[in-house]
């Protein structure tokens, strides 16, 4: 097993229980430059997904999507390798339908501060259906939807580890908008079995395939959860929504269902838990309590 991060949002604690696995290797390597290896398997998660460190610098964020998946479809030609392309909800933009079935072109702007990460996406994918058809490459694209769980980065950005972060330490909880947008929250555990199945298809199921789970909430609903599941005394905020934020999502996950035999286990409470105990025990260790 290699792993290759740039550490741009990645952590090194993250996977320092690995680090005397004598299967595992570790490479500080940013997929924009060529990667000569040899492997069975690619899975090309690489892309910071959170607004904020994607916008962060937007023309690094678009090379990283395609000129790392140039580089990892180049990869997998020359060593005969499988491709699991991590491509994104992102990809139906703002949607007009709903839920999104894998179907749905999008509704996405070419231009906006999104842009960078939506279009990178979206031309990732379709680098990979032409090396499909062009080379024969056996590639496979999973769509995931919002995905959360222990060991996000405490400033990540993104609403679910904000919320319970600001929840533990009893800051205000930061509603962009009105809080009527909606999103749907998949467990990590969730996705990374569903990204197991898929690379186990065979060649002709290429995807690509939404993997989500498919309960809605608002983000208000959210805010209100970590509330209660913390037992916090937060309170909720309102500031301006960013722009283009999606107002709805929801994954149509029957392809999931039917190709990979898959569904969520993990329901939004049971998972909250899991996270709101991880980023407990993590404050805990960066802010020690006086003796
Ligand atoms: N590449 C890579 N590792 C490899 C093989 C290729 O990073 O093991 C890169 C290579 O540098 C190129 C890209 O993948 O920029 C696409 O390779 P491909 O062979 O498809 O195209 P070409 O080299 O003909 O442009
Ligand atoms: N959001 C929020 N407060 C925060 C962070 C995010 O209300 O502190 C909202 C954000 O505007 C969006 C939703 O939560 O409507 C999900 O945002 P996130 O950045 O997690 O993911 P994405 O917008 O990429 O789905």
């Amino acid at each position: 097993m290699l792993c290759v991060d740039n550490f741009f949002t990645g952590s090194r604690r993250n996977i320092t229980h690995l680090l005397d696995n004598k299967d595992f290797e570790l490479l500080r390597h940013d997929v924009t430059h060529p990667l000569h290896v040899e492997v069975d398997e690619i899975y090309n998660l690489a892309c910071p997904a959170s607004p904020i460190h994607y916008q962060f610098d937007p023309v690094q964020t678009t090379k990283t999507s395609v000129m790392g998946v140039i580089n990892m479809l180049g990869l997998a030609k020359r060593v005969k390798a499988k491709i699991l392309q991590a491509s994104t909800s992102e990809v139906y933009g703002d949607p007009i339908v709903h839920p999104q079935p894998e179907e749905y072109w999008g509704n996405v702007n070419p231009i906006g501060f999104r842009s960078c990460y939506d279009e990178g996406k979206r031309c990732a994918e379709t680098l990979i259906f032409d090396y499909v058809r062009q080379h024969k490459i056996p590639a496979k694209v999973v769509r995931i939807f919002n995905t959360y769980g222990p060991r996000m980065h405490l400033k990540d950005g993104r609403v679910v580890s904000n919320f319970v972060v600001q929840a533990l330490t009893g800051c205000d909880i930061t509603i962009y908008g009105d809080g009527a947008q909606t999103r749907s929250f998949c467990y990590v555990d969730d996705l990374i079995e569903a990204m197991m199945r898929m690379m186990a298809t065979t060649p002709e199921t290429t995807g690509p395939i939404n993997i989500g789970n498919p309960v809605e909430f608002t983000i208000r609903e959210l805010g209100e959860l970590v509330i209660e599941l913390t037992g916090s005394r937060s309170r909720l905020v309102f500031e301006p929504l960013p722009c283009d934020d999606p107002k709805q999502r929801q994954p149509d996950i029957r392809k999931a269902r039917e190709k990979l035999g898959w569904e969520p286990q993990i329901q939004l409470r049971a998972g909250l838990m899991k996270t709101i105990a991880y980023f407990d025990e993590l404050l805990k260790k960066e802010q020690p309590q006086p003796a």
